[in-house]
Order: structure tokens, then C-alpha cells, then sequence
């Protein structure tokens, strides 16, 4: 049984399903009919992308053989193998959680009432208002650490100042990140040539500085190092949360995040039970964890499904996961560059940015996604 049908419950459904065949059954829950592909948000904000988002529709699923079963999850019982939903209980032989993250939008006062771009409805309502915008200042900051793809808020802030430079549009982006530097997790030299490129483009940089409370709409924002900011237009990167769904079956085990052994992505708390994507946290040396970002997490829904398979077939478990993948950053509306690498190497991260490539780069990786390859 696998929870959620996103990036990683899509894959470790398809995987299993492929690798375990007939005489097995694979279910998926989720609440949503359909999944919207985050990565497209700061495109479509800007009228990039279609109002209506790039989705996949999960019934795809049901057409390779898979159970498809479209309710709320409210409770997981890891020790008596099943999940209540709002209208039945599933047993389970083996499970894979992979229910991403929740947004807190009240853990920064007055976040809900800025923009986002971390979500379609929000991404929706901002394509109005950067639509609406005749010059100033604009605030793109981040509420917190761990949050999905580090490399959303830069992108955004790039693609906001391609977009307004395009249309004549007069506006100052300023960027408040938590970490010390933008995409510190791909190390320094990474790290400088992203800060080189979004300080030639004229983005004003606030290193570790968060939002920590808005008012009068995003009009004013706080942020954690003492400074304040009054902006035109205003979006923030919500606080990250563990599913309360994980949290009260027992899987986080006191800590944020659910503890997976990173070899084979099986929970900590729960033999037989798996959790991969935003769910987890992985750690790849020091205070470092590895990113939340799709690739990571159908990656890791592929490698849980495996083990399973392996244990199921009295095979051998696969190789351990390697944590290898990339995100895109978009420099601008028409040129793309990749960050990753592999995060769990031996002798530590071996990651970095690619060189710009043309925007389509990334439309063919948007149509695997909606092919469900990814
Ligand atoms: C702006 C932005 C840009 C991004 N860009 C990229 C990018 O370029 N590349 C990249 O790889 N990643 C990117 N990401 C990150 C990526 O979207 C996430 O990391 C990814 O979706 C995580 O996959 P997942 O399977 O863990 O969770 P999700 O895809 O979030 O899936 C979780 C599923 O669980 C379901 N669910 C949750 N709780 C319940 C419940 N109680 N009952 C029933 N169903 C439930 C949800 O409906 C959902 O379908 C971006 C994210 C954002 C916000």
C-alpha cells in the first residue's frame, strides 16, 4: 500500500507493480484526483505556464492494474498493518508513506494573506497581482528551513525580474533566504556563482534573514535578523511541516521529520514501513539534510519499492540509495540551469550548477513527469 500518489508514491506504486506483477495487489490513496507539478509555479505566475497549472491525473495509475482509492487518510496503525480513511480500512502488508509535506501559514503571522507561489491556488492569485504590478518593490522571502526545492525562491526572484525587465516594468527584488549564502547546500563555489548571477541582475540578497511576521497584506514584512522591509508586492515560502497523519501514527518519533534508514528508506519507527519524498529527512553529513525535491523523492519511492520487491521475491535488495538527482533553476523565462549531483557519495555531497541550456530543456522534463516517467 502506498500513501500519496505525488512524485514518490507515484513511482513506488509503478516500480512495484512492474517488478512484482500478478498475484499481488498495489493500492494508492490519496485525497486529490489529480497532482499539479510545483516546479511550473514560478512560471505561471508570471503567465508562463497555463492558469490551470501543469497537472497528471492519478486514475493513470488504475490503468496499469494499480487500486486507486481517492479518500482522506486519517489514521496509519504501523503495528496493526492498517490505515483508516474517511470511508474504510485498508490493510497493508508492506507501506510506503509518501505524503509530502503541509504548509503552516500560521507559523509566520500574516503569511496567508501575501503571496506564494509554494502552491497552485496561491500561484493563481499571484499571476493577478504580478499582472496587476506597476513598479517597486518586490519581497520573495523564505519562512523557514528545510523547504521544498532551495532553488524555487532564487528562480523566482530571477524569473520576477526577467518578466517586470520584459514588460518595462520598474522593480526592485529583494530575497531573504535562511541559509548563508543561496544554495549553500551545493557548496561555496556553487553557491558564488548563483550569488554572482542574481547580484548582476540587480536582486538585493538577505542572507539568513526570514520572514518572521507580515502586515497590511505583505505590505510589511519582518524578518528574523532585526531588519524590515515595505514592499509593493510580497511572497512567501511557507513553513514546512510533517503530515500530522505521520506524526500521531508515531513514524516521526519526537523529531520533525520521519527518521528513514537511508540505505533503504525504511522508516525507523516501523519494519515493513517505508517513507520517501518530503516526508522524510536524510542526512548527508554535519547539520545537512537532503533537499525535498521531486527527483529525490520518485528516486527514493523507486528504491523502497525494490527493497520490497527483493523481500517479497527472496531476491537480492538493491544497491542503497545514493541520493543522485538534480532540480532546475530557471535563470529567467528562457534559459535553464541544473543544480544536483550526488548528495549521499562516499567522502561527502558531490554537487554543483550546470551551464545555462534553452528553456525547453525543461518543458521535455515537465511532459515525463505528466507521462508519469518521473
Ligand atoms: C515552487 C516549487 C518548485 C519546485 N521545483 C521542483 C523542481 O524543479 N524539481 C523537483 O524535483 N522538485 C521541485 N519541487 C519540489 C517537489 O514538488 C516536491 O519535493 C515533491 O512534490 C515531493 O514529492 P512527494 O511524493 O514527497 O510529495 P507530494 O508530491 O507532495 O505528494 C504527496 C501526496 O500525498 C497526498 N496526501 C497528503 N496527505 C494526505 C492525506 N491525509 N490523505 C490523502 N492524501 C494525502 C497529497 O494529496 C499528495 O498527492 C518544487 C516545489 C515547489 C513548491
Amino acid at each position: 500500500m502506498v500513501l500519496g500518489g505525488g512524485f514518490g508514491g507515484a513511482q513506488a506504486a509503478l516500480t512495484t507493480d512492474g517488478l512484482l506483477g500478478d498475484g499481488h495487489r498495489i493500492t494508492v490513496v490519496d485525497r486529490s484526483e489529480a497532482s499539479y507539478l510545483c516546479g511550473a509555479n514560478p512560471l505561471l505566475m508570471v503567465g508562463e505556464r497555463p492558469r490551470a497549472g501543469v497537472t497528471r491525473p492519478l486514475a493513470t495509475l488504475a490503468e496499469h492494474g494499480i487500486d486507486l482509492v481517492l479518500d482522506e487518510i486519517l489514521t496509519i496503525d504501523p503495528d496493526g498493518r492498517r490505515v483508516q480513511t474517511t470511508r474504510q480500512v485498508l490493510p497493508f502488508d508492506y507501506l510506503v508513506v509518501a505524503l509530502g509535506a503541509v504548509y503552516d501559514w500560521n507559523a509566520v503571522p500574516g503569511s496567508g494573506a501575501a503571496g506564494s507561489f509554494y502552491d497552485h491556488a496561491h500561484s493563481v492569485a499571484l499571476r493577478e497581482a504580478v499582472g496587476r504590478f506597476e513598479g517597486g518593490k518586490v519581497v520573495v522571502a523564505v519562512s523557514g528551513a528545510p523547504y521544498k526545492c532551495p532553488p524555487a525562491p532564487l528562480e523566482a526572484a530571477l524569473v520576477l525580474e526577467w518578466h517586470f525587465r520584459k514588460r518595462g516594468v520598474p522593480a526592485q527584488i529583494h530575497l531573504c533566504i535562511p541559509e548563508p549564502a543561496p544554495l549553500a547546500v551545493a557548496g561555496p563555489e556553487t553557491a558564488k556563482r548563483v550569488a554572482d548571477v542574481l547580484t548582476s541582475r540587480g536582486v538585493v540578497l538577505h542572507t539568513q534573514a526570514t520572514a518572521t511576521s507580515l502586515e497590511d497584506s505583505g505590505r510589511r514584512v519582518y524578518l528574523s535578523d532585526g531588519s524590515t522591509l515595505d514592499a509593493d508586492l510580497s511572497m512567501v515560502v511557507p513553513v514546512h511541516r510533517a503530515p500530522a497523519v505521520a506524526v500521531e501514527a508515531g513514524l516521526t518519533m519526537g523529531m520533525p521529520w520521519v527518521p528513514v534508514d537511508p540505505e533503504t528508506l525504511e522508516t525507523r519507527a516501523a519494519p515493513g514501513v517505508f517513507a520517501v519524498g518530503d516526508v522524510n529527512s536524510i542526512p548527508i553529513g554535519g547539520e545537512r539534510a537532503l533537499p525535498k525535491a521531486g527527483v529525490f523523492a520518485s528516486a527514493q519511492g523507486r528504491l523502497a519499492a525494490e527493497v520490497i520487491a527483493s523481500r517479497v521475491l527472496g531476491t537480492s535488495p538493491p544497491a542503497p540509495y545514493d541520493g543522485a538527482g538534480s532540480c532546475f533553476l530557471h535563470l529567467s523565462g528562457e534559459e535553464v540551469a541544473e543544480v544536483g549531483g550526488v548528495f549521499l557519495a562516499p567522502g561527502g555531497p558531490q554537487v554543483g550548477l550546470g551551464d545555462p541550456r534553452p528553456a525547453s530543456f525543461k518543458e521535455r522534463w515537465e511532459a515525463e513527469w505528466q507521462r508519469f516517467e518521473i
